[in-house]
């Protein structure tokens, strides 16, 4: 025989697998007595191996010792992994027992993970039968990656399906679908990232000076694998690190990526991370098998079948948001009460102690620019607080993975994926960090779409809006409705947008995906208060730099250029004021706005407060301040809610809100998505049909409004 034809006939295949998972059974019955026993280099544990003719296909087969996983607790895990990392098989047999799916499939997972060509055996099918499990194939093939033939070892059934498969694999014919990846989470993908660094650095330089030199791990597998592994802490990956060099360069990393997640999460990395993958092995397993008997459940899965349940889920979710808004106005409510009279009486006392004659331009610009602006944005610090302890909450318990489990449902009607529901989570917090999110998709049209309605998610910087307006327009026992309704509203209208994009400029169908599934646990008082500092700091941060900054730009454009002094002769205080507003560049910009914003029963103040959100949406608020508190006479301002109060009434309120939800996104999220789509094009897009959608959906229901009468009084 020529070598050639030989060589590419015979197949190399792995045969891998819990412990009585069958493993043996279907090695045996694969080649019969056709075997030789051995042990591993250096180490006690026993290798089986055995040839099987098959056509003209020389197969041989090696049956790896049973493990529950690939670390490096056991020599049988290293044994196993180590075959498959330096002998590179064409095929990993992986035998795993149907009967006990999720388990089994936490190994499968790491196979995949290991970048192996798999095979899936889904032995015990009569077991399976017996027990009442029934799982979708078809999906679970194409969430593995891999072909899932069913087979029953102990009867011999399927094992020519089984050969085929492995045939069919090594040579390159089975189709292998897009199967998605484990996503470890922000933080921990983020100190990936930092390992890998140096590792491939280093690989690289020394495949330059000497040539494949030696057979390190590092050298035979991916750079992300050996990455993942020294975060677990795995010494024997540690080990095989090229040279000191790069042992002492790469584990100084390590060392500061664990402490940094083990402060973070309050536990050992290698725990986050066995989580995280059993969170995905649990999205798959409850994706895939249709049916549990219930007498094999646990907490988890009693959780799950309620809170993922096909009838409930959707309404529990929405419960959950409400309760939330909920929370943030009662709770809200007295602290907001305290910081607003504490920034008035700030206001009062530099009012009273700093004459008018002295220098009144820059006592104008402290008290109705700095206070009135930055002010007004602080007094929502506590509401701020408040919505992001119960996302967080919602999301460290666990929960909110569920959420997009059922979101799933809703979004593959719209032709996107639950996965694209989890930066739009984000985007409730910031669009910036949820567009960023959207890498986590891996098709772009699924990307594109998810990136372009992502400022459909009502967004942090909005809620100081909602809470300056909806307390001025609405009673109390309807608030908690009414902001409810907006978030709604802007999920509603992100949905259709997505449907319409789907099937137009990005048509084609979603690409395949596992939603991780962690486990539920109770978030330590530390991630929880962690989580919230760094957005409440953020918030802070944005009022004493940007909101700041364009405060006083906008005090300033408010008052200059001043109104000729003959102007003003005969008129009263209140109406010299008004006056100088409107002479001033705000007031000019008002007016050319008001034709146009006035079908949406927006007058030239609220449309300069419009045009002043751009920066960032707190200014809306912050520029309504400095608008009214300019407009009153003698700074007596009183509080800026009851102003509103007295000039517009509820319709128009919602309107606002309404408005500012679906409009145009902030400055920082249009660069952003010029960022992640590499176009200005895009950018645009966004912001030209936002804010076209806004107006037109605004204009309807103000319309509509004034002709049924409603909200007027
Ligand atoms: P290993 O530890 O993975 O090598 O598993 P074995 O091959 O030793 O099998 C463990 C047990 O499961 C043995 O008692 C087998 O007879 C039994 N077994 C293997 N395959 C099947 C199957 O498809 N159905 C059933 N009911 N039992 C099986
Ligand atoms: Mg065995």
């Amino acid at each position: 025989m020529n070598t050639q034809s030989h060589l590419k006939q015979t197949i190399t295949v792995a045969v891998t697998g819990n412990p009585n998972s069958g493993k043996t059974t279907i090695f045996n019955c694969l080649t019969g007595a056709n075997q030789k026993v051995g042990n591993y280099g250096g180490v006690t544990v026993e290798t089986k191996e055995g040839i099987l003719q098959h056509g003209q296909y020389t197969i041989r087969f090696v049956d790896l010792p049973g493990t529950y996983s690939l670390t490096a607790y056991s020599i049988e895990e290293i044994v196993a992994r180590n075959f498959i990392i330096r002998e590179q098989p064409d095929v990993v047999l992986n035998v795993v027992d149907g009967s006990n799916l999720e388990r089994n499939l936490y190994l499968t997972t790491q196979l995949k993970e290991l970048g192996a060509a798999m095979v899936i055996d889904l032995n015990m099918a009569d077991e399976m039968k017996k027990k009442g499990v029934d799982v979708d194939l078809a999906l679970l093939s194409q969430d593995l990656g891999a072909p899932v033939v069913p087979t029953v070892g102990t009867r011999k059934r399927g094992i020519r399906q089984l050969i085929e498969a492995v045939i069919e694999v090594a040579t390159g014919k089975w189709d292998r679908p897009q199967s998605p990846p484990i996503h470890y989470g922000r933080e921990i993908e983020t100190e990936l990232e930092k390992i890998t660094h140096p590792i491939i650095e280093r690989r690289d330089a020394l495949q330059n000076s000497r040539a494949g030199l030696d057979n390190s791990l590092c050298m035979a597998t991916s750079p992300h694998w050996v990455a993942i592994k020294l975060l677990e802490n795995d010494k024997e990956v540690l080990r095989s690190l090229h040279d000191s060099r790069t042992r002492r360069a790469v584990s100084e990393q390590v060392e500061r990526s664990r402490k940094r997640l083990t402060e973070m999460f309050g536990e050992d990395p290698e725990t986050i991370i066995a989580e995280q993958r059993y969170g995905y092995v649990r999205g798959v397993s409850l994706a895939v098998i249709r049916q549990t008997p219930q007498s094999r459940m646990n907490l988890t899965d009693k959780f799950d079948k309620v809170l993922t349940n096909r009838v409930l889920g959707l309404p529990i979710f929405a419960v959950l948001m409400y309760l939330t808004f909920w929370l943030v106005f009662t709770v809200g409510e007295a602290p907001m009460g305290w910081i607003e009279s504490a920034i008035e009486g700030l206001a009062d006392l530099i009012g009273r102690h700093w004459s008018d004659a002295y220098v009144p331009a820059l006592r104008s610009l402290v008290i109705d620019g700095i206070i009135g602006g930055v002010g007004g944005v602080l007094v929502f610090v506590p509401n701020i607080v408040l919505l992001f302890a119960a996302i967080t909450l919602l999301e460290d318990t666990g929960y909110m993975s569920r959420a997009a489990f059922i979101m799933d449902r809703l979004m593959k009607w719209v032709g996107l994926h639950g996965k694209s529901f989890i930066p739009m989570l984000t985007g409730f917090g910031c669009s910036v960090p949820g567009i960023m999110g959207t890498r986590i998709l891996d098709n772009r049209r699924d990307r594109f779409t998810t990136l372009l309605v992502l400022p459909l998610m009502s967004c942090g910087a909005r809620l100081p809006i909602y809470m300056l307006i909806i307390p001025a327009f609405f009673a109390p026992d309807r608030q908690a409705m009414v902001m409810y309704s907006l978030y709604i509203i802007g999920i509603v209208v992100a949905v259709i947008c997505a449907k319409l994009l789907r099937s137009t400029i990005f048509r084609g169908s979603p690409s395949p995906f596992v939603m991780e599934l962690p486990p539920y646990r109770i978030p330590t008082l530390r991630a929880v208060l962690i989580h919230i500092w760094q957005r409440t700091w953020l918030y802070l941060r944005k009022a004493g730099t940007i909101i700041l900054a364009f405060s006083v730009i906008m005090w300033a454009l408010a008052v200059f250029p001043q109104v000729p002094a003959e102007q003003l002769e005969g008129l009263s205080g209140e109406q010299a004021q008004e006056a100088a507003l409107r002479y001033s560049f705000t007031g000019r910009l008002g007016r050319c706005l008001a034709p146009v914003i006035k079908p949406m029963g927006f007058d030239w103040k609220i449309g300069t407060a419009l045009v002043g959100a751009f920066p960032a949406k707190e200014l809306f608020v912050a520029q309504m301040g400095i608008v009214y508190s300019l407009g009153e006479a003698d700074g007596q301002s009183p509080a800026l809610r009851d102003t509103l109060k007295k000039h517009y009434n509820p319709l128009i309120g919602f309107c606002i809100m309404l408005f500012c939800l679906l409009s145009t996104p902030c400055m920082a999220t249009v660069a952003i998505t010029r960022r992640e789509t590499g176009s200005w094009l895009w950018a645009l897009f966004q912001f030209g049909g936002l804010t076209l959608i806004a107006y037109v959906l605004t204009v309807i229901v103000y319309q509509t409004g004034i002709l049924l009468n409603i909200g007027l009084g």
